[in-house]
């Protein structure tokens, strides 16, 4: 068998993370939106995509709002983009966090009467606390003020005063189903709380909502996977983005099995005909869902060799994963990279039955990250 050495390569899979369709990818919403202003949601590293880049990536785009799950994301953050920026913590204020958001001046988002009392005293004595955002649970039913405390904060005197809100949002429940009644459901009460609300700005929509229209974009959007490359509405066609990541695994060995032969851990798939296969090196540790293994039943997925499409066969393991290349014209070679998700993500996050966010948020530590921009690494 010819096997050809002379290119250099490393064993350690690439995830390569494309800043240039980032930015693509905010441009577009952002003029999807206008005159709403996009606030980037940059929680669990940015879906696991490296906050720090993606970050400068969009404060150099013109983004100016950012929201963070926990105060230490948002410090990290606050490292990467400077002082200017709003950096709002969904998850709001705890005991334990508080020096945090004073040392970064984090916004910490108010999701309950509790929260708002907590805080309230958090910042008694504290010179120029920073401003608040008021979350107002409108349906999902997870996080959020719940309606039966809305008149405390109306009538409460000075508690308004204190949290100085700069913000009131709240998060919809089904945006990626667009036809799902609790949209309009919680459209209507967002509005009904607002105007119990001082004039501040509103924001309602995730990527989802950015594409129910205009009535749910209001002051500010909060876009995620959208700007990470990911569709997520029942609409894909409409969602002009761009792909941002791949994941790149190398060949690193080429065999020829028998007719009957099995591959991989628990033997799953079996040689139908002689095959040939190639050994790539990534798997789930690097982010490969082990959903997408080939079994004798069914082959589920597949990489991308150049421009072909190689079955995933046998159990995808913790390092390595087998591809059939038995029928590919390309002759392939050591070194070569199988490439993973890209234009694929939300077709294989579907076959591995989950979604596009958790495969972006599972993409392994170890691989090798690449940012590139204009094309360039
Ligand atoms: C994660 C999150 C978003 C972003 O959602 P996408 O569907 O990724 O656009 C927006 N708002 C809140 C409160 C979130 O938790």
């Amino acid at each position: 068998m010819r096997e050809t050495d002379g290119r250099s390569y490393s064993s350690r899979p690439v995830l390569t993370i494309n800043l240039s369709a980032v930015i693509e990818n905010y441009k577009f919403l952002a003029a999807k939106v206008a005159p709403a202003k996009i606030g980037a949601s940059v929680k669990a590293d940015a879906y696991g995509l490296g906050i720090i880049q993606i970050g400068k990536a969009l404060y150099g785009a013109g983004c100016r709002t950012f929201f963070v799950a926990h105060a230490g994301e948002g410090k990290i953050l606050r490292g990467a983009i400077g002082n200017q920026p709003n950096i709002y913590v969904l998850s709001g204020p705890t005991p334990q966090d508080s020096a945090l958001f004073f040392g970064s001046t984090l916004k910490p988002v108010i999701n309950s009467l509790t929260q708002a009392r907590d805080w309230i005293k958090t910042i008694d004595g504290v010179k120029r606390p920073p401003r608040t955002a008021l979350h107002f649970d409108t349906g999902l039913n997870r996080l959020g003020i719940p309606s039966s405390e809305i008149e405390i904060f109306v009538k409460e005197d000075g508690l308004m005063d204190a949290l100085n809100v700069d913000l009131v949002m709240s998060h919809l429940a089904c945006s990626s189903l667009q036809d799902h009644p609790l949209n309009k459901q919680q459209l209507d009460l967002f509005k009904r709380t607002a105007a119990q609300m001082p004039m501040v700005n509103l924001s309602l929509a995730n990527t989802g909502g950015i594409y129910l229209g205009k009535p749910y974009h209001f002051k500010l959007v909060r876009p995620g996977i959208g700007l990470f490359g990911g569709t997520t509405t029942d609409t894909p066609n409409l969602e002009k983005t761009r792909p941002v990541i791949e994941l790149h695994a190398p060949v690193l060995q080429i065999k020829n099995v028998n007719k009957g032969e099995t591959f991989g851990y628990n033997a799953l798939y079996t040689a139908a005909s002689h095959m040939k296969i190639a050994i790539v090196s990534a798997g789930y540790a690097d982010g490969l869902p082990i959903s997408l293994s080939g079994t004798d039943n069914a082959v589920i997925s597949h990489a991308r060799l150049g421009k072909e499409n190689a079955p995933i066969i046998g159990r995808i393991s913790m390092d390595y994963t087998i591809l059939d290349i038995t029928n590919l014209k390309k002759y392939v070679e050591r070194g070569e990279k199988a490439v993973f998700f890209g234009a694929n993500l939300d077709t294989q996050a579907k076959q591995a039955q989950t979604i596009n966010y958790e495969i972006l948020t599972h993409l392994g530590q170890r691989c090798k990250r690449v940012y590139i921009r204009d094309g360039k690494e």
